[in-house]
């Protein structure tokens, strides 16, 4: 017997409807742990239904009653966050440690969202006119759409749920099928933090349940976040059905290495930020770009911290470094390596035949490096998304430069130097949405927004922060005057300020 992950709607779990499920794993086991159910049209229009109906309460609830259930919210996330680590790691693979620090990260959006009072501030202009008032007011969008990734099945909607619901929104999250469990579990915190039966629904399935929120007339706004073709399908079909859409897609992050760089610290950031969740992420190290005359020893370090990294089951303390999230997915990933071999780049670590600590039917992949890796080659052009380093030979700072420019993606980048002016030259220059000075994944704090450049992010606003408010929520500017007397009769100029 397996558990069954049903749909959350209007408060409650509901069982699917539609005849159609998923297979979660446990990656470390490569066991089925349990079976997800996959929406269906009717489930789609039931949970849309549900979030319009919460949508008055939701709305006219006061700035105060809002902002106390999210002020609940992060109580109960930090009182629960080990509990929701141990559901991540058994679904997604990636080590307790790592999980924790994805809700921490999740934790602050929601933090950043108990300051809707201040963040929904209109203005306010006396007499802009005589005797003529002008203000404006940040409204709701209405029913807001969140759908994320597997690899942050807590932290991306974190990113979205916590802003949306601030604004006065109600959301339906379709959450990845391959790890649901924590988006269960998020609706269950908010639900006993107060939250109005509706305002929040989880949505499980694929592209049926994708297809069906991008084409309700009651859904509004989508945000979005995956691999960049889904991305752009997302964008062009959510825009092309009337809906505000912010679409955040895959990434292929170079962190430049120049000779003037701490070699050991430059070594030690590769390490961390290429393999760090078995490299699914989307802010991951994928190409180290070593500036010459640095590129042997530089590798020769990076090297030497692979061998020493624990690969095991994310459940036991020890392991630094969990499996893929699905067979398919360490298939697909393990074919670059093959890929890589037979295009002719140096395979300095070979993470094929790892011994992992952990269930012999488990995803296991270890890290892997790759050493002058050419910009033809797959394993630069695609996104591995997996446990995959790549290091690139650069003649000089114009020439990394150069190489990342030519990458369609934008996501992140980072530049290790100890001098100060090639550093403020690269973070002007480079056509990428999100840098790092000597920091090796520069994810932005919750203030702040995230969002990639070029191929890694469809929409004009980032997720979270002040960009996310601005997302969620649509201006009303008013012009207001209270009649006397002195104003009467008819003009039919065009009005003028007196
Ligand atoms: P994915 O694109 O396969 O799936 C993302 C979501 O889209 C899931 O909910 C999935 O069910 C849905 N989906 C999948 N195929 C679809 C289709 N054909 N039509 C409609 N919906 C579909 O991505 P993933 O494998 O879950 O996550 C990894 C990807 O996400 C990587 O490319 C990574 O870089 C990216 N990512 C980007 C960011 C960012 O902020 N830019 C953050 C995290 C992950």
């Amino acid at each position: 017997m397996t558990d069954r992950i049903s749909h959350w709607i209007d408060g409650k779990p509901v069982p699917g409807t539609a005849g159609r499920t998923g297979d979660v794993f446990d990656p470390a086991t490569g066991q089925v742990r349990a079976q997800v159910d996959f929406a269906g049209d009717a489930e789609v229009a039931r949970a849309v239904a549900a979030a319009s109906a919460a949508l008055p309460g939701w709305r006219g609830t006061s700035l105060a009653g809002r902002t106390r259930v999210l002020f609940k919210v992060r109580e109960l996330l930090q009182a629960r966050k080990d509990e929701l680590a141990k559901i991540i790691t058994s679904e997604h693979g990636k080590v307790e440690s790592d999980a924790a620090g994805e809700i921490a990260r999740g934790i602050e959006n929601v933090e950043y969202a108990c300051g809707a009072a201040q963040m929904l501030k209109g203005g306010f202009s006396e007499n802009a006119s005589t005797n003529v008032d002008v203000y404006s007011m940040a409204q709701p969008l209405g029913v807001v759409g969140v759908i994320s990734p597997f690899n942050f099945p807590a932290m991306v909607p974190l990113w979205f749920v916590p802003n949306a619901l601030a604004c006065g929104n109600t959301v339906v999250l379709k959450p990845s099928e391959k790890d649901p469990s924590a988006a269960v579990f998020l609706a269950e915190v908010f639900a006993e933090a107060g939250l109005p039966d509706g305002a929040f629904n989880v949505l499980h399935g694929d592209k049926v349940a994708v297809d069906g929120l991008l084409e309700h007339p009651d859904v509004k706004a989508i945000s979005f976040v995956g691999s960049t073709p889904i991305a752009r399908y997302v964008y062009e079909t959510g825009t092309r059905n009337g809906k505000r859409v912010q679409a955040l897609g895959g990434a292929k992050n170079h962190m430049v290495v120049l000779a003037d760089a701490d070699l050991d610290q430059a070594a030690d950031a590769a390490v961390s930020a290429g393999f760090g969740s078995a490299g699914e992420r989307c802010m991951a190290v994928s190409v180290v770009v070593a500036v010459d005359p640095i590129g042997d020893e530089l590798v020769a370090k990076i090297a030497e911290r692979m061998h020493g990294l624990r690969v095991g089951d994310g459940r036991d303390p020890a392991s630094e470094m969990g499996p893929l999230v699905t067979r398919a997915h360490h298939e697909r990933v393990s074919s670059y390596v093959d890929a890589g071999v037979a295009e002719g780049a140096e395979l300095v670590v070979d993470g094929r035949n790892v011994q992992a600590a952990g269930g012999e039917g488990g995803f296991w992949l270890g890290p892997t490096l790759f050493d002058r890796v050419r910009p033809d080659m797959s394993v630069y052009t695609d996104e591995i998304f997996g446990p995959v380093l790549s290091v690139a030979r650069s003649a000089g700072f114009d020439d990394a430069l150069a190489l990342i420019a030519a990458n369609p993606y934008g996501n992140g980048t980072a530049i290790f130097t100890g001098d100060g002016r090639a550093a403020r030259r690269f973070q002007s220059e480079v056509e990428v949405g999100m840098v790092g000075v000597n920091v090796p994944i520069p994810v932005p704090v919750g203030y702040y927004s995230f969002g990639g450049w070029k191929d890694s992010l469809f929409g004009d606003s980032h997720a979270y922060g002040p960009e996310g408010f601005h997302f969620f929520t649509r201006t009303k500017v008013v012009t207001s005057r209270w009649p006397d007397t002195s104003h009467t009769g008819i003009n039919l100029g065009f009005p003028k300020n007196s």
